[in-house]
């Protein structure tokens, strides 16, 4: 099973990730974690990418994509997995279907969690991540370039018609259970 984990900064993504990767046992893929692992460990990707997080920018494209790409060449991905922080771009989201073409494979279901911006600027001041990017400045960044950059996305797969929303607020529980629904039954 391949699936996507999508929406804004602070909808959830990750907590949500990790509970359906181990339900399924999957591999939970975090793009905006494995950046960060590459920049505490000062990694070249690492160095690359910091001023840019930092800032609450996307990295270009290409870097994603590579990335990616070569993460889910591994193994332990043909299991499946659950992507979460990419596509981030409609760019991306193409670049990712000639990929998963060129492997035979393609995607089960695009969940996108949404919930108003007064409750996501709440969760990611109060998540104490100790994160660069979560102060106050760089959430109102990270929300335009969602909203410019990211949001276009739905539309690129509401048209391939694998989009199923999903309502993020409530409980991380109650979340997990709409999750688990909007699937589709094997
Ligand atoms: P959030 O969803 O809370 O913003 P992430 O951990 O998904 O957090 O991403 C953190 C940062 O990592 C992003 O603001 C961006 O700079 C970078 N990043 C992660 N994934 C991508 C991607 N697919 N394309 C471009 N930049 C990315």
């Amino acid at each position: 099973m391949r699936l996507i984990i999508f929406g804004p900064p602070g909808a959830g993504k990750g907590t949500q990730a990790k509970m359906v990767a181990e339900h399924f046992g999957i591999i939970h893929l975090s793009t905006g974690k494995m950046f960060r692992e590459a920049i505490n460990q000062g990694t070249e990707l690492g160095n690359l990418v910091q001023s840019i997080i930092d800032e609450g920018q996307l990295v270009p494209d290409q870097t994603v994509v590579d990335m990616v790409e070569e993460t889910i060449a591994s193994e332990d991905y043909g299991k499946g997995y659950i992507i979460d922080g990419f596509p981030r771009t409609v760019e991306q989201a193409v670049a990712f279907d000639n990929m998963l073409e060129r492997r035979n494979e393609s995607v089960d279901a695009f969940i996108s969690l949404h919930a108003p911006d007064d409750v996501l600027i709440q969760r990611l001041l109060t998540r104490g991540e100790g994160r660069s990017d979560d102060t106050e400045e760089k959430i109102k960044t990270r929300l335009e370039v969602y909203k410019k950059e990211t949001a276009p996305v739905m539309e690129y797969y509401q048209q391939a018609g694998m989009f199923r929303s999903v309502d993020g607020t409530g409980t991380v529980e109650e979340i997990f259970q709409r999750i688990l629904s909007a699937l589709p039954k094997k």
